[in-house]
């Protein structure tokens, strides 16, 4: 078996069967969720992950290094809603202790960050996005089922409080429900020192309320800002990142993340694993792989390392792509996944995987 790198040496570098390296993971630290956004979560009850499953911090640090020894060096907990993990610190804590780990980035609903920015900010997470689709409580509530907007707000202004800077806004666009706030968004998030990322309504997992009529496409965005603003120009980046950014003629900047109809696959460096340790390959893969079997089992290091690196290198997702392809063919239609199926298997839902 061939040797992995050691802590003091450079990560081994791994490419899947396109070239793409492994840079950067996406850890779920919890599956609940304390909303129900009608394009991840549409049903009120879920089946969940069973609670012995989930990966302690501990073990969650330990699957993380092995990513890291093969190139991972950013880090993003996500979820479900991850405040909702108890002691979430202690997680980033632990995490900061493999110094490959170059950023941790958290991805939340917010509605609990007032409470925990400043323990957040103290345990050294790098950075905070926040998910904000609207300004309107009640639109608010009518998306997410739940009456938390004022709770949202009180967790973006914690942010600036605590030391954070670098605030991100993400909103999924979609198209006859919040096109008439993209300005207004942008807005808001320049009082925060905030930068609004825009996403494109995605057909994964049990978004089963997507439909293409509600995409609203990057050009659509660009065209109703443009229109608000005057020119906007892109700004020219280069890697794996997978919002495009803008800059408005005042020089304030946007993103927009074209994740449906400019799918990103050819440089995705991405990989996922759920709170109860599966690993995911691609947003859109319908099978991952258990890590938590083997590593419970007591599975030697190296092994483990090797493992997943076997597993990288015959990576061939593309999900997006291919979900671009059928559409081509006029064969996309509903969501990924069927109501009945998402049952059967929890890790297939959006808010297992993390987005
Ligand atoms: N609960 C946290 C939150 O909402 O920020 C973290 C998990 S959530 C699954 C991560 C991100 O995925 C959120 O920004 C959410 O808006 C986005 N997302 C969920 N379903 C989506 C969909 N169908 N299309 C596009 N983005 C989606
Ligand atoms: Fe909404 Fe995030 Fe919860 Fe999904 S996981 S329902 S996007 S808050
Ligand atoms: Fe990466 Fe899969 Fe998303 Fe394509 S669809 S960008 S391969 S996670």
């Amino acid at each position: 078996m061939m040797r992995e790198a050691t802590k003091d040496e450079a990560p081994v570098a791994v490419a899947d069967t396109f070239g793409r390296p492994l840079r950067s993971l996406r850890l779920s630290v919890t599956d609940r969720c304390n909303l129900r956004c009608a394009y991840c979560m549409p049903e009120e009850d879920y089946v969940w992950l069973p609670r012995e499953d989930l990966l302690s911090f501990e073990e969650m640090a330990t699957l993380t290094g092995y990513f890291t020894d093969l190139g991972v060096d950013k880090v993003r907990l996500t979820g479900g809603e991850p405040l909702l993990r108890r002691d979430l610190p202690r997680l980033i804590r632990l995490l900061l202790q493999n110094r490959r780990i170059t950023e941790i980035a958290l991805t939340t609903n917010g509605i609990l960050l007032a409470d925990q920015a400043q323990s957040l900010y103290e345990a050294g997470l790098h950075r905070v996005t926040v998910s904000l689709d609207t300004l309107r409580p009640e639109r608010f509530r009518q998306l997410t089922r739940r009456d938390e907007y004022a709770r949202v707000l009180e967790g973006i202004e914690s942010v600036g409080r605590a030391g954070f800077t670098g605030l991100k806004l993400d909103t999924v666009a979609i198209r006859g429900f919040n096109d008439d706030e993209l300005a207004s968004l942008i807005e808001f998030g320049r009082h925060y020192q905030a930068e609004v990322r825009f996403i494109e309504y995605m057909d994964v997992g049990g978004a089963n309320e997507w439909a293409p009529e509600k995409v609203l496409s990057r050009e659509a965005m660009l065209t109703a800002l443009g229109r608000y603003y005057g020119k906007i120009e892109p700004i020219p980046e280069r890697g794996s990142a997978p919002a495009q950014r803008f800059v408005l003629p005042d020089g304030h900047t946007f993103g927009i993340i074209p994740s449906t109809t400019t799918p990103f696959c050819s440089t995705c460096d991405r990989s996922r694993v759920t709170a109860d340790g599966m690993w995911y390959r691609c947003l859109y893969a319908t099978a991952g792989t258990d890590l938590r079997k083997p590593l419970r089992a007591g599975m030697p290091a190296d092994d483990l390392r090797a493992f997943i690196r076997a597993g990288w290198e015959s990576r061939r997702d593309r999900g997006a792509e291919e979900r671009k392809a059928l559409e081509r063919a006029g064969l996309r239609e509903g969501g990924l996944i069927g109501i009945e199926k998402l049952r059967e298997d929890p890790h297939l839902e959006m808010h297992a995987r993390g987005g």
